[in-house]
């Protein structure tokens, strides 16, 4: 049985999805306490929940202490199953983080799964689906899985509702991920999405990130309508460049002005393509278990953030990968998973 303190390092919800995805891979038992220790609201969300209730169907696992507010709980994981899951978070709690949690898992089913998942798809503190879908899942293909994902609406935060068809197949064999040159910039967008918003919002959004980053008129701006059953805001600027598509992004909230939205995606934007990584900060977290499992590799990234450092920690209890983190002379980072 692995122990998993939950106030280790980031203290929030990712030790237990990296722990419930690396448990079920492995059929390690885990036993966690202090769950999401160095958060507002301790324990487990409705999100982390069914993030655990889901790990333990797919394996016909047996869990205890799942309840919303747990901080301790232990998961016995089964044999992974492939086949039809419909997780459903209730709230706006991301679906995304759910998805993220089950397809390591899923990978090595005996068949392929269709997944079905509601609730956040445009949350603060998550990625948005559209970092996940060009972003994440593209970086897991090139790594050898095969997975396709729909988003049939759209779910912001608090209402949520949103909807989420993930399809994916056992992986058969995985290649190691090289990113350690992004490569020259080939395309990029900025566009604001809305409901129930008024436009004038939406095109300010796309302007004010314009300015801010002093672009010059190759990039493309879009204002769209979002099909959701609750009002929200989302900006983002995806870049494409030639080795990694990259995204930038902020959930409007109630007491976020338009403005500020605009600038922290700017600022965000700004900073790494001064720094001229391949990974923005981010990815890198979400990088490492997925190379770990895998074949491993390499990307340059800016400075690892707590939840980088605290994921290559987690890892560390269930795999043996090596995760190296070393500062380059510039101030920007070499990340090596070796298998
Ligand atoms: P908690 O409420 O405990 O913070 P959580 O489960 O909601 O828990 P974290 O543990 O903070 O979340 O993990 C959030 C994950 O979302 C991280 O992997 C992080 O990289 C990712 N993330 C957050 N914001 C963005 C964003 N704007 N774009 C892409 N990914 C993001």
């Amino acid at each position: 049985m692995i122990e998993i303190d939950g106030s280790c390092g980031e203290g929030g919800g990712q030790i237990l999805r990296t722990s419930l995805s690396l448990a079920a891979v492995t059929g390690t038992p885990v036993h966690f306490t202090k769950i999401r220790a160095n958060r507002k609201k301790k324990g487990l969300m409705r999100q982390h929940r069914i993030c655990a209730l889901a790990v333990s169907e797919i394996t016909g696992g047996s869990l205890s202490g799942a309840e919303l507010s747990s901080q301790e709980m232990t998961f016995l994981p089964g044999k992974i199953r492939g086949g039809e899951y419909h997780f459903r978070t209730g709230s706006a709690g991301s679906a995304i983080l759910i998805a993220q949690t089950v397809i390591p898992v899923l990978l090595y089913g005996e068949k392929p799964s269709r997944v079905v998942l509601e609730g956040g798809t445009h949350v603060p503190g998550a990625p948005i689906y559209e970092f996940f879908q060009r972003v994440y899942l593209a970086c897991l293909r090139r790594m050898g899985a095969e997975i396709d994902s729909s988003l049939l609406r759209t779910g912001f935060y608090p209402v949520g509702g949103g909807k989420v068809v993930l399809e994916i197949r056992p992986v058969r064999e995985w290649r190691s991920l090289e990113l350690t040159d992004g490569g020259e910039k080939i395309g990029g967008r900025v566009v604001a999405a809305g409901s129930g918003l008024d436009p004038k919002i939406l095109e300010d959004e796309v302007e004010i990130t314009r300015e801010k980053l002093g672009m010059g008129c190759d990039w493309k701006t879009e204002t769209l309508s979002a099909d959701s059953p609750g009002p929200g805001n989302v900006l983002f600027l995806e870049l494409v460049r030639r080795n990694i598509t990259e995204l930038f992004s902020v959930c409007g909230e109630v007491e976020l002005s338009r403005k500020v939205v605009a600038e922290r995606v700017a600022a965000m934007a700004k900073r790494y393509l001064a720094s001229d990584v391949a990974a923005g900060r981010f990815l890198a977290d979400q990088l490492l278990l997925p190379m770990a499992l895998g074949k491993g590799g390499a990307f340059t990234t800016l400075p690892p953030s707590l939840h980088t450092k605290t994921n290559e920690e987690i890892i560390r209890k269930f795999l043996d990968a090596k995760i190296e983190m070393n500062n380059r002379k510039d101030g920007t980072f070499l990340i090596e998973v070796k298998k």
